[in-house]
């Protein structure tokens, strides 16, 4: 029961369904999401059947059911969003081993990938050279069709891709850790962030609130970027040091080439070239939201004090596992809102209008 499975090569399996599983799924960019059922297949040996408790709600669903990433990541429709998955273990397959019916789990943003290339090897999987079979709008190597993620009741999903989750942990708030929690961690992990280095955050959303938590928990100096001037006291509460409004400009320049690290987690259009000259000496600026359009980028602010921008995804299975077994250790979850799937048009409107402390997590009880 205990260690990471290493992938393996993705087994073939016949291309039948078992079952139909309730959902919410959007039909169109514009149709808002409205009840579904999609089919989820018969437990092949080292499958894992999930009944869902909670699913939270990433910006990337939005971006999705709205077809905004269409030039990188086209939307397939019908579409079941849902990649912070907290669920108990319903039924395994015969060859599965590190989980029991019962077991609290988790699955995030990939349910599978070739298991024998370069990346794969290492761990990476979320970097797999022949792309990791994404939660949902993927292609389904299996069923045929596309995935349909967390919206949803229940899933099966390959053991490698299952996560064991602490049941110290508060279930529904440990749900955004999936997604938000392993995207800003391994980052954070990756450019070594730490006592007595000055770290930036650009938005306090989801991803951005669980990256001002890892960032002080790792010891660093943590000031926030927001646009949102009513957030300063929450932040406060949260650990942050210092806030930035960031459409100040005299305030931004106070802090030219001080920080060691930027975590940008913002999801709409902003100008990067505000954030650059901030960096220290090889700083690094980091990317981790994801805007509907490309943002240029002045040469003259990589050039000079030779700064670098970077980009992060998600992270993989061993290091998302390892995110896990950390936050149980330091009691650290989401601050969430719970909600029930029948809101969750309104949800999505609210967290453009970034009115959510800060992330809305489904109850799927409320699916029955
Ligand atoms: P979120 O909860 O909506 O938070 C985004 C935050 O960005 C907002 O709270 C806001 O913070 C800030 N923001 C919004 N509009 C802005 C603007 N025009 N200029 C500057 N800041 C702005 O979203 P999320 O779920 O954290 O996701 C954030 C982004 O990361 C999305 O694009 C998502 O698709 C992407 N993402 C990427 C990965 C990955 O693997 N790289 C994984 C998950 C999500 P303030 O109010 O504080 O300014
Ligand atoms: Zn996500």
């Amino acid at each position: 029961m205990s260690g990471v499975a290493t992938p393996v090569a993705e087994p073939q399996a016949p291309k039948s369904a078992a079952y139909k599983a309730k959902a919410y799924a959007a039909q169109s960019a514009t149709s808002g999401l409205a009840p579904f059922s999609v089919p989820r297949r018969d437990l092949r040996p080292d499958d894992v059947q999930v009944q869902i408790q909670y699913c939270g709600v990433c910006h990337s669903d939005l971006h999705q059911v709205r077809n905004e990433w269409q030039s990188t990541l086209p939307t397939i429709y019908p579409i079941v969003p849902g990649h912070e998955i907290i669920g108990r273990v319903t039924k395994t397959g015969n060859s599965v081993t590190r989980f029991k019916e019962g077991d609290t789990v988790g699955v995030g943003c990939m349910v599978s990938s070739c298991g024998v290339c370069v990346n794969c090897r290492a761990g990476e999987e979320q970097f797999c050279v022949n792309f990791p079979t994404l939660t949902y709008n993927a292609e389904d190597k299996i069923l045929g069709g596309v995935t349909y993620g967390g919206y949803s009741g229940s899933i099966v999903v390959r053991e490698a891709f299952v996560l064991r989750v602490s049941d110290k942990l508060d279930l529904a708030g440990a749900a955004p850790l999936l997604c938000a929690g392993i995207t800003t961690y391994s980052p954070l992990r990756h450019w070594n962030v730490g006592k007595g280095q000055k770290v930036g955050i650009v938005g306090l959303g989801g991803l951005g609130h669980m990256g001002v938590k890892f960032a002080k928990a790792f010891g660093a100096h943590v000031v926030l970027f927001s646009t949102s001037p009513k957030k300063i006291a929450d932040a406060k509460r949260l650990g942050v040091d210092e806030v930035i409004i960031s459409t100040n400009a005299d305030e931004m320049l106070k802090h030219a080439g001080s920080f060691d690290f930027i975590l940008d987690t913002a999801s709409a259009e902003h100008d990067l070239n505000a954030y650059l000259p901030l960096l220290k000496l090889d700083g690094t600026m980091t990317l981790v939201g994801a805007p509907e359009k490309p943002a240029p980028v002045a040469a003259f602010n990589l050039l000079f004090g030779r700064h670098r921008l970077a980009g992060s995804a998600i992270g993989g299975i061993r290091e998302t596992q390892e995110m896990l077994d950390f936050c149980a250790e330091h009691g650290i979850t989401s601050d969430i809102e719970l909600i029930k799937i029948q809101d969750i048009n309104q949800a999505y409107e609210r967290l453009l209008k970034s009115d959510v402390k800060y992330r809305f997590v489904i109850d799927m009880a409320s699916l029955q």
